[in-house]
């Protein structure tokens, strides 16, 4: 009996598994564009901009203005927002 796997279509196999590792250590470096969690919020108390990080629970920004600490928290909607820039009192 003669063995099929002598053949070199085996090593076409291996070198496609060998492929698909790169994309997935790429994705891991963060190469993907994925959007981070964080809002560009413009203080107006300070006039400054700062940006505040998503809770860890996913459930809202929140922050503090860099200059004078007062607190920002802003809420998560449904769907999530499309605004990136948001204004401070
Ligand atoms: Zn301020």
């Amino acid at each position: 009996m003669s063995s099929p796997r002598q053949q070199p279509q085996d090593r076409l196999e291996v070198s496609s598994l060998q492929a698909a590792s790169p994309s997935q250590a790429s994705d891991a470096s963060g190469a993907a564009p994925t959007p981070k969690p964080f809002l560009m919020i413009w203080f107006r108390c300070c006039s400054t901009y700062a940006r505040i990080p998503k809770s860890p629970d996913g459930l809202t920004y929140r922050g503090r203005c860099p200059k004078c600490l007062a607190k920002l928290e802003v809420p998560v909607g449904e769907g999530g927002t499309n605004r990136r820039m948001f204004e401070a009192e």
